[in-house]
This record gives C-alpha cells, sequence and structure tokens, in this order.
C-alpha cells in the first residue's frame, strides 16, 4: 500500500451518502425555519428514542451540554466535581466556566475509565456530581457509579461525546447517569457538518430546567425564570444532518467495533496491547492501543504508512494553565498512561485493504 492511512476522513462519509445531506439540508433551507424548528423537535425525539433516556435537549456543543448539565446540578454547599483528568480536559473547561472546583479520580488501568474506588474516596459533603467520560466509546463503570451516587445525594452525568450508540443490558448511554451529555463535533460517532451538542435525562425537573439554561433561562418567550442561563443552540441545519445519520449509527459502530478487533487480534504477541472493543457496550470511536515504547512504536507505524495520534497526552492536573491548582495530585494510573496510549486510524469508512494493511505492520510490531 502506497498511501497513507489516514486516521480520519469525512469526505468519505459524505460522499456515501450521496443526496441524503444535500436534501436535508435544501429541506431546512427551503423551509425557512433556522434554528429551533420542526427538525431539532424531530431530532430531539429521534435521541432520546435512541438513548433510552425520557428527554434529549439540543445545544450548541459537547462542552456546552456539559457546562449547562454542571450548572444545572451545583448548589451552594456542593461546588465540587469530581471527574478523570486523561479525557481531554473537557469536563474541566466546562466545570471552571460554570464555577465548579475539579476534583480529580484516578482511572481503571484495563478500561481507562473513572476508578469507582478512588471516587468513593474523594467523595465529600461539597461535591455535586461525579462526571464519568464513557472514554474511546466505551462505557464506564455505570452500575458502581450510579449506586454510589445515590447512596451520597450526588449527580452523576456521563459524558457521552465518544459514546453516541454505546448500549448495555438494552439502555443507551446517557440513561444511566442523572443527565448525559453529547458532541456532534464532525469526527464524533454522529458527527454533524458544523458543531452540536445534547444532553439526555429522565428526569422531567432537570429537563425544564436545563431546556431554560440553555435558552436565557427563559420558562417561556421572554420570561427569565432560572439565573445562569445562556443561549446555546443546535439548529435546524446541523439537527436535519443529524436526524439523517442517526439510523445509521448503530451499524457503523459495529464496523468501528470490527476494525479494532482486526487490529486487537493482529497486535496480540507484540508489544502493543489495542484495547478491546468486544461487544456494543463499547461505541469504538477510537482504536487505542498500549505500548511502554509508544514513541518508537509510532514512528514505525508513520515510516509504514499509517498515520496515529495521542489521546491524550497531557492530563487535566499537567496542563500548564491548571497545574498551580492541582500541583498536589497523585494519578498515577493517569500519568502512566498518558505516556503510553496512542490511537489506531478507525472510522465507518475505512478500507478493507487499509485495515489489512494496519494489521500487517501491527503483527511486525
Ligand atoms: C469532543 C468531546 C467533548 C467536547 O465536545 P465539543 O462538541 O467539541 O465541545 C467533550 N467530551 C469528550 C469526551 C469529547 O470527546
Amino acid at each position: 500500500m502506497s498511501r497513507v492511512v489516514p486516521m480520519n476522513d469525512l469526505r468519505r462519509a459524505a460522499l456515501a451518502e450521496g443526496e441524503l445531506l444535500k436534501d436535508a439540508v435544501t429541506r431546512v433551507l427551503e423551509g425557512g425555519w433556522y434554528v429551533h424548528g420542526p427538525e431539532h423537535d424531530q431530532f430531539e425525539r429521534d435521541l432520546a428514542t435512541a438513548s433510552t433516556a425520557s428527554y434529549a435537549l439540543g445545544v450548541g456543543s459537547g462542552t456546552d451540554a456539559l457546562e449547562l448539565a454542571l450548572t444545572a446540578v451545583k448548589t451552594p454547599e456542593r461546588h465540587v466535581v469530581i471527574t478523570a483528568a486523561n479525557a481531554g480536559g473537557y469536563t474541566t473547561v466546562a466545570a471552571r466556566r460554570s464555577g465548579l472546583t475539579v476534583r480529580f479520580a484516578d482511572v481503571l488501568r484495563d478500561t481507562h475509565c473513572l476508578d469507582p474506588a478512588h471516587v468513593q474516596a474523594l467523595l465529600r459533603d461539597d461535591v455535586a456530581a461525579v462526571v464519568v467520560t464513557h472514554l474511546y466509546g466505551r462505557l464506564g463503570a455505570v452500575a458502581e457509579l450510579t449506586a454510589l451516587c445515590r447512596d451520597h445525594g450526588v449527580a452523576l452525568i456521563e459524558d457521552c461525546a465518544q459514546a453516541a450508540g454505546a448500549v448495555l443490558n438494552g439502555r443507551g448511554a446517557g440513561s444511566f447517569g442523572d443527565v448525559g451529555t453529547f458532541s456532534f463535533y464532525p469526527t464524533k460517532n454522529l458527527g454533524a457538518a458544523g458543531d452540536g451538542g445534547a444532553l439526555t435525562t429522565s428526569d422531567p425537573v432537570l429537563a425544564d430546567r436545563l431546556r431554560a439554561l440553555r435558552q436565557y433561562g427563559w420558562s417561556s418567550k421572554y420570561q427569565v425564570e432560572v439565573d445562569g442561563g445562556r443561549n446555546s443552540r443546535l439548529d435546524e441545519v446541523q439537527a436535519s444532518v443529524l436526524r439523517a445519520r442517526l439510523p445509521q449509527l448503530a451499524a457503523a459502530n459495529g464496523r468501528r467495533r470490527d476494525i479494532i478487533q482486526s487490529y486487537a487480534a493482529a497486535a496480540a504477541g507484540t508489544a502493543v496491547q489495542v484495547l478491546a472493543a468486544p461487544d456494543d457496550s463499547h461505541a469504538a470511536h477510537l482504536a487505542v492501543a498500549v505500548s511502554a515504547d509508544r514513541d518508537a512504536v509510532r514512528r514505525t507505524l508513520e515510516a509504514n504508512g499509517v498515520q496515529t495520534d495521542v489521546h491524550y497526552p497531557v492530563p487535566d492536573h499537567r496542563q500548564p494553565a491548571w497545574t498551580e491548582e492541582h500541583c498536589g495530585v497523585v494519578l498515577p494510573v493517569t500519568d502512566d498512561l498518558a505516556r503510553q496510549v496512542f490511537s489506531l486510524p478507525c472510522f465507518p469508512l475505512l478500507e478493507d485493504a487499509e485495515v489489512e494493511h494496519v494489521c500487517t505492520v501491527l503483527a511486525k510490531l
């Protein structure tokens, strides 16, 4: 193979979809209703059904969704959020914007998701919420964390930005905690043609509060009933694109899992371990591998025409803007994994020949 196998190529999906997206966008443009119209209403219903939550609310981005969720659950007494430091910093950004302090818990070495035992050790009366990021598409420890949060009167927020379509025992990502947050950034499993996000919940009171917070604090037009509101909306064009793509999500996630399982099998017995995606509780957003010799392995892959990336190289407590506040934080597993993880090409329209090429290179490592 002389071409490079890319980490992603968003043109392939758009071309394969043919007239689907053009028809959706044309319908919106000609309909003359561009924000919070019929496409948005229908997408909210479709997403609620798909994620097995009672309500879904469109917002402007995944980070906005996190910020709104945290704003909705904080109280004057409870102003701390517990989360992991290995998930790209989105929750930390959102927490700081919504006036919450972040307390980092370590992650489990085999899943890279929040360690419930460490979360438990960090719980105090000042904690408003735990945010579990379903990292790389794999559902975190939802059973343990739901029980723990319920016992301590703490909200559980699921960051489903990488896990759209993940299912466990018939329930979707975003239906286990009090609130689920989604991103439709173009590279996500359910990607828009621009920015977008959503919130899910099955609590009618929380749904009303979030609905108000996303639009100026309005309970109805020009009636500000909730303080702390802002403007974060999913527009009609993006909603129409997402409506068109949602029916294909399960099949696309299946293809992603097949790619990851091929890589895992090819790398077996080498110095590289690919994290498995064996069933549909894993949306297989990223094909992540672990190697003690990460940088050398990446160089070999690149030299053989395989693009790689690192998700994520700098844990939150080591980000320059935040180190001072978190200088005493000790997260051995998080730090260890940040030195070892790297990601391989994984998107539904990778060609079989490309997947085989990556497997051939992996097997020789
Ligand atoms: C992409 C992502 C976000 C942020 O979503 P945006 O739409 O880019 O704001 C949040 N959390 C995780 C885990 C993500 O991967």
